[in-house]
């Protein structure tokens, strides 16, 4: 049975489906059918603007977003759907946490709800560290379909890596 990395965690049923739809060569065009609407966040100015629109929506109290960019070397498996650094720096003798949200740079070119969703896990992580119930929820206070984005972005990159692009 082959591994699917992005999957792993899921029930086997379906993982199961995922593999059946690969096996036909199907993955792909079935999940960019489901989410055909693209974006044009493009450069990392673009992308700073688009999280900070999210941020002042859903967390304005949070601390103040530091840089914002699409990272070429980022793994999103590796770094768990995203890279959140906390980077502490002294102001004035005050210490104040200022955060940089990496997204790799797949997001660029993948479809609209997919980046959405990444940006919201990021943003969740101003508050919560952890991947734990309180983030979740987070999570699904800025996009009630967040589970089912998460999801469908995992069938998509395995998609992206089993059928190329
Ligand atoms: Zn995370």
């Amino acid at each position: 049975m082959q591994p699917l990395k992005y999957l792993n965690g899921y029930p086997e049923h379906l993982q199961q489906s995922a593999r059946d739809l690969l096996a036909q060569g199907r993955l792909g065009e079935v999940i960019r059918r489901r989410h055909d609407q693209p974006h044009d966040v493009r450069s990392d100015r673009q992308l700073y603007d688009y999280v900070q629109a999210l941020k002042e929506r859903h967390l304005r109290q949070s601390v103040p977003l530091g840089k914002v960019l699409y990272d070429g070397k980022l793994q999103v498996i590796k770094h768990a759907l995203g890279l959140h650094t906390a980077i502490s720096r002294n102001h004035g003798g005050k210490l104040k946490a200022s955060r940089e949200i990496r997204i790799a740079s797949v997001f660029r070119e993948a479809p609209a709800p997919f980046l959405r969703m990444i940006v919201v896990h990021e943003l969740a992580h101003l508050r919560e560290a952890e991947h734990n119930k309180a983030f979740y929820q987070l999570c699904l206070h800025m996009e009630p379909d967040y589970h089912q984005l998460e999801f469908d972005l995992r069938l998509y990159l395995t998609a992206l890596e089993h059928e190329g692009g």
